[in-house]
C-alpha cells in the first residue's frame, strides 16, 4: 500500500543548490510533488516549480506537525552551510517519523598558494580580528553584523542581497548589493577601488562566492573566514 503514495519531497531551501535541485526534480520526476520551503529572510522569492511555502515551522514539534499534515515522504536539506538550526531540526524530525533525510553537501573552497587565509571560530572572534584593519569587505549576509558594527573601527564595505530597511550602525561603511554568481574581475575591481585590506566571509563554500576569494589571492589581500558551524 505505501508504495503506491506519490512521493512528496520536501526540500529544505534559500540556496541556489535547492533551487536548482527544484527545477531538476520537476523536469524529471513529474509525478514527484516537491514542496520547497523558504525561511523568508528576502522580500524578493526565487522563481520555483512545485509547491512554495514561506516562513518558520515553529520550531521541531511545528516542522514534525508539518510533515505529517503535508504527508511528506522525503526531505532533503539544501540549505545553506551556516543554517544550523534547521538543519538540526530536519534532522530530528525525520528520524523521529522515520523519514529518509539527504543532505547536500557544499564543498568548501581550496585553499591555493598565495591565499592569505586567517581562521574565527564565531563572528564576535571575527569581529575582534576585523577592527584592526582598515578597510574591511564584509560579506557574511545581513543577519550577524551585529558584532562588527559594535566595535566601531574600520571602514567596511558591506555586501547584501537587499537593502536594509534602515541605516546601519555602523560609523563608516558603504553598501553594495549583490546576489551571486560573482565574476572575478568584477570582484577585483570592487576590492581595489574601495582599498580593501580584509576580506570577512563566512566559510561557505561553493562556486556561486568564490570569486572574491579568487579576487583577494590576486590582489594579495588576507581573508578571515569563519567556520562553519558543526
Ligand atoms: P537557521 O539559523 O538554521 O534557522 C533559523 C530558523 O529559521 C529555523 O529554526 C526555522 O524557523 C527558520 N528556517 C530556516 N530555514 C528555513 C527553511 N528553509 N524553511 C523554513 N524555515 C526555515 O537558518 P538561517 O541561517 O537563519 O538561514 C535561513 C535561511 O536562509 C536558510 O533556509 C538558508 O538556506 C538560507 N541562507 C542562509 C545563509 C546563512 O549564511 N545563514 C546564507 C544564504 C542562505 P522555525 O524554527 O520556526 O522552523
Amino acid at each position: 500500500m505505501r508504495s503506491k503514495e506519490p512521493k512528496r519531497i520536501l526540500i529544505l531551501g534559500g540556496t541556489a543548490e535547492a533551487s536548482e535541485l527544484a527545477h531538476r526534480l520537476a523536469r524529471e520526476t513529474p509525478d514527484t510533488i516537491v514542496v520547497t520551503s523558504l525561511a523568508g529572510r528576502l522580500t524578493a522569492q526565487p522563481d520555483l516549480p512545485g509547491i512554495v511555502r514561506v516562513g518558520g515551522f515553529g520550531g521541531l514539534h511545528g516542522l514534525i506537525d508539518f510533515l505529517r499534515l503535508a504527508r511528506i515522504n522525503r526531505v532533503i536539506d539544501a540549505t545553506h552551510p551556516f543554517a544550523a538550526t534547521i538543519s538540526a531540526h530536519a534532522a530530528l524530525a525525520c528520524a523521529e517519523l522515520e523519514i529518509p533525510l539527504e543532505q547536500m553537501h557544499r564543498p568548501m573552497w581550496r585553499k591555493h598558494p598565495g591565499d592569505r587565509w586567517r581562521w574565527a571560530e564565531t563572528m564576535e572572534m571575527a569581529a575582534r580580528v576585523a577592527a584592526k584593519a582598515r578597510r574591511v569587505f564584509l560579506t557574511i549576509g545581513a543577519q550577524e553584523l551585529a558584532p562588527f558594527a559594535r566595535r566601531g573601527g574600520p571602514f567596511y564595505l558591506i555586501r547584501m542581497i537587499e537593502a536594509p530597511h534602515r541605516a546601519l550602525p555602523f560609523r563608516h561603511y558603504s553598501l553594495v548589493l549583490g546576489r551571486g554568481p560573482f565574476a572575478l574581475a568584477e570582484e577585483m575591481a570592487l576590492m581595489e577601488s574601495f582599498g580593501i585590506d580584509l576580506l570577512v566571509s563566512k566559510s561557505s563554500g561553493g562556486p556561486a562566492t568564490e570569486a572574491k576569494i579568487a579576487a583577494a589571492r590576486k590582489l594579495k589581500i588576507p581573508v578571515l573566514l569563519v567556520k562553519r558551524p558543526s
